[in-house]
């Protein structure tokens, strides 16, 4: 059985996200595997330990990326490749699910594509469903538990009502919810092996496709409209008189 694991490299959850000039910008902060990606990495590597499959796991992105492939390589993906190519510049998520779809079709034999639940970057939480749609496979999302019973595979998705039980035949794109369980920390042999691996780079000429044209455009991206908070200190001689004024304060401003 052959898994392929789709990832993304994002700043970091704690970076200070600014637009400036239409463009978005995170100076200097970390660049991380995406932590929705965390969960796709485990659900494959679940269903690795259940099947003996083998793992790989791929990145659309620039060198950077190879960073977040690596942390995967820790976590137990047994190899990695990044698709990078500078006609890639400006790609929409329809683009890079036509680059995904034409890599997993290189790497071949693919039973299960794992995407994760969106990229906190970009949240469009449509790549997975996009590469589907290009493979032709069948995409089942938001999985929090995944079997495979013959050749089927059947996911548990958790919803508000209950949990939903969905099948479908192999080949299959999954995306991965958080319910699928707590991803692994890296193994000190796994940070050991990821950091000799040599990830190979993949261009649009080794898939041999050509620059997808995006159709989605991002004219303009603008930070949020200040917020006015006002902070003020409620003191006074007892608990209760404090308590007093911030009951008064709360209906004042029928907040209750
Ligand atoms: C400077 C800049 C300009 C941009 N301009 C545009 C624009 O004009 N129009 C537009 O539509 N988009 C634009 N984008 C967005 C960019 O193309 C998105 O990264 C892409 O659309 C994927 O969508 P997403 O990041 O929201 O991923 P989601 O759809 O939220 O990701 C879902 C899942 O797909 C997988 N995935 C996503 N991206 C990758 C990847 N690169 N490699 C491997 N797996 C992946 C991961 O498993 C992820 O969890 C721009 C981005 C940047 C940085």
């Amino acid at each position: 059985m052959n898994i392929v694991v789709c990832v993304k490299q994002v700043p970091d959850s704690a970076a200070k996200v600014v637009a400036e000039g239409g463009k978005v910008t995170w100076g200097d902060a970390p660049l991380v595997l995406n932590p929705w990606d965390e969960f796709a990495v485990e659900a494959a590597l679940m269903l690795q330990e259940a099947t003996d499959a083998e793992v790989t796991v791929i990145s659309v992105g620039g060198e950077s990326a190879k960073e977040a492939l690596k942390t995967a390589l820790a976590m137990g993906c047994g190899q990695a490749i990044l698709i990078s190519d500078p006609a890639l510049e400006g790609a929409d998520s329809r683009a890079v699910a036509q680059v995904l779809a034409a890599a997993i079709q290189k790497i071949g034999n693919v039973d299960v594509a794992f995407f994760g639940k969106q990229a906190i970057d970009g949240d469009m939480g449509v790549t997975g469903a996009q590469t589907g749609r290009f493979l032709g496979w069948p995409v089942l999302s938001l999985a929090s538990t995944i079997k495979l019973e013959g050749d089927k595979l059947v996911i548990e998705r958790s919803i508000e009502e209950g949990r939903q039980i969905v099948e479908s035949s192999l080949p299959a794109v999954v995306s991965v919810s958080k319910d699928i369980g707590e991803p692994r920390y890296p193994s000190f042999m796994g940070i050991r092996k990821a950091s000799r691996a040599n990830i190979p780079v993949w261009t649009l000429a080794d898939l041999g496709i050509n620059a997808p044209t995006p159709l989605v455009r991002w004219p303009d991206v603008v930070n949020p409209p200040a917020r006015e908070v006002k902070t003020e200190i409620i003191t006074g001689d007892s608990p209760q008189q404090i308590a007093e004024q911030l009951a008064d304060k709360i209906m004042e401003e029928k907040v209750l």
